[in-house]
């Protein structure tokens, strides 16, 4: 999405009093999702410093971004004479800190990303002795966990095209081929699918379902294997699909693994039915929990039961027991309840949920059931 200017005139003014409001006097953004959501900006972040100084409202100092003179060239795109952003540029030879305190003035108290490279962390402490720092993840999080419609829309894109990589699972996801095998072609086919990358494909066969991190191995896929696929991208907008589904493969799988799974089922279903407005993000987690922790298997539900998820994977507002935040329409997160058996297997079934006014959207939609492909 090329972010209309006006959308980011809106974000950077309620950026700057969402500072205020946390007592803070100055915001600087380096790099990452933060800076791509108030700016339209994608470079990464590097030891040269680029900063955007955002300045609480009531101060009086116009936003600056601060950009080393080599990189001035690919920020003739952006709108800053619109958002009425000043471009100060430095050369190797200046100190960019002593730039960023002369256009700050004397705040008190300032808050830096929480992705901020410890460099430039250091290096702003040591040209604004006495300035208190704090993380700005909760100033920005006020902003970036409410997603607008434009952002809803990106994320139901991403979702449906997780769900066309999914749909070919019955093809990829055979007996015989190893993990590292069928994981090479899932990441093909999220790009085929529109993503510009796959950010992390998770396919846990067997034992290795029970790890709900693993990644991939040269394990071999074999009939009656359980096997938890987790995967996702970001659009070229910068959103991100994420989604779970847990599969049989090439035979009906032993013992109590289907009676076990109606359980996990049964707990993301409950989960998603009880987002709404004013719930709690942990009576969320809770709903998935009791159902869970009823059956027995408390100890085997070793996460919390989601993340916001935005233009980051895992943002705010994370679904998790202590965290009494009340959910308002346009949040987004997933719900990916999981019970993991130590040695023997793993599942979990995860989709990604929008707030709406009266209740929640899945923007996943496809079947939940332990299929056997
Ligand atoms: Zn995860
Ligand atoms: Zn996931
Ligand atoms: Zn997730």
């Amino acid at each position: 999405m090329n972010v209309p200017a006006e959308l980011l005139a809106q974000r950077l003014r309620r950026a700057s009093e969402e500072a205020a409001r946390h007592d803070v006097d100055l915001l600087v953004v380096t790099p990452g999702t933060d800076l791509r959501y108030l700016l339209g900006i994608e470079t990464s972040t590097h030891e040269r410093l680029t900063c955007l100084v955002l300045a609480a409202a009531g101060h009086r100092a116009p936003p600056a971004l601060v950009v080393p003179r080599l990189e001035a060239p690919g920020m003739a795109d952006l709108p800053l004479d619109e958002l009425g952003v000043e471009l100060v540029t430095w050369t190797d030879s200046d100190d960019p800190y002593l730039l960023v305190s002369d256009l700050a003035g004397v705040p008190s108290r300032m808050a830096v990303v929480d992705s901020m490279a410890a460099r430039h962390v250091f290096g702003l402490r040591d040209r604004l002795p006495g300035v208190g720092q704090t993380l700005a993840g909760p100033v920005l999080a006020e902003l970036r966990m409410r997603k607008d419609s434009a952002e809803v829309a990106e994320l139901r894109k991403a979702a449906a095209a997780i769900d066309r990589v999914h749909a070919r699972m019955g093809e990829l996801l055979r007996p015989g081929r190893t993990e590292a095998q069928v994981g090479a072609d899932i990441a093909d086919a999220i790009v085929a699918e529109g993503h510009t990358e796959a950010a992390f494909v998770i396919v846990g066969s067997g034992p290795n379902g029970a790890s709900p991190h693993h990644d991939l191995s040269d394990r071999v896929i074999k009939p009656g294997d359980v096997v938890v696929v987790d995967i996702g991208g970001p659009l070229r907008t910068g959103y991100n699909s994420d989604c779970t589904r847990t599969y049989a493969v090439g035979a009906e799988p032993a013992g109590d693994v289907r009676e076990i799974y109606q359980v996990l089922q049964a707990a993301q279903e409950a989960a998603c039915q009880a987002v709404r407005p004013g719930a709690t993000a942990e009576s969320i987690d809770a709903a998935a929990r009791h159902i869970i922790t009823s059956a027995g298997f408390g100890e085997q539900f070793v996460h919390r039961t989601g993340h916001g998820i935005g233009l980051d994977v895992h943002e705010e507002p994370y679904i998790v027991g202590g965290n009494a935040l009340e959910l308002t329409e346009g949040m987004a997160f997933s719900v990916e309840p999981g019970i993991y058996l130590d040695g023997q297997w793993g599942a979990r079934i995860e989709d990604i949920m929008v707030v709406t006014g009266d209740g929640g959207e899945r923007l996943n939609g496809r079947p939940r059931d332990l299929v056997v492909l």
